[in-house]
């Protein structure tokens, strides 16, 4: 089935998801940071027809979520918002939650990124912020809505990135170890989200 996405938005020349993120189909393995070998100069797919499933139902929060602001597209902002299952052993339910990664520092000064991850935990979504570690490492990543509480309630932007900025920092400096597929840190692999 095809998933619904925010109509007038395209991915364009953007193939962040093709670079970002580490890929684990039997089709086709390779890790985050590394451009995918099918990947042409101008971003386009070489196999786009025969593309394995992961590729065919990945999309990421921008083409997802309508309340992801416009400016996010991720080749212009550095920011890669994707969607993330959270499933409770215990009652055997799931929330959707979402992850924020800022592949750039610059991406703490992307138009719209406080807004948008205000607005998430506004709603009580859980909302995780992401930080890649060198390519072919794992990354840190923490969820974010606690300390994040009386900023959002307060509406005060500068404290959200400043909390992001700090949370970035502690991230960078963390130990990233090299991933091995199918044992580390699944929340930087490409799954369909509502896989
Ligand atoms: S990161 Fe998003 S906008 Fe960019 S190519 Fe992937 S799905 Fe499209
Ligand atoms: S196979 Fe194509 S769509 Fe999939 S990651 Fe590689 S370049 Fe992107």
């Amino acid at each position: 089935m095809e998933p619904e996405l925010v109509a007038g938005r395209e991915c364009g020349s953007c193939n962040v998801c093709c670079v970002a993120l580490t890929i684990n189909d039997p089709e086709l393995q390779k890790l985050q940071g590394h451009r995918c070998r099918n990947a042409r100069p101008d971003n386009s797919c070489t196999i786009y027809e025969t593309r394995p499933q992961t590729c065919r139902t990945f999309y990421c929060g921008w083409r997802r979520l309508k309340w992801i602001r416009e400016p996010l597209r991720p080749d212009r902002s550095g920011v890669l918002v994707r969607q993330h299952n959270i499933v409770s052993k215990e009652t055997r339910t799931y929330r959707q939650g979402v992850i924020f990664t800022l592949l750039t520092a610059a991406a703490l000064k992307a138009d719209g990124l406080a807004e948008s991850v205000a607005a998430a935990v506004a709603a009580d979504v859980p909302v995780f912020l992401h930080v890649p570690g060198p390519p072919g490492h794992t990354a840190s990543q923490v969820q974010i809505n606690e300390v994040l509480h009386d900023a959002v309630v307060t509406m005060d932007k500068p404290a959200v990135l400043k909390i992001l900025g700090r949370i970035r920092a502690i991230g960078r400096s963390a130990r990233h170890e090299p991933i091995v597929l199918g044992r580390h840190d699944p929340s930087d692999a490409a799954q369909p989200p509502n896989a």
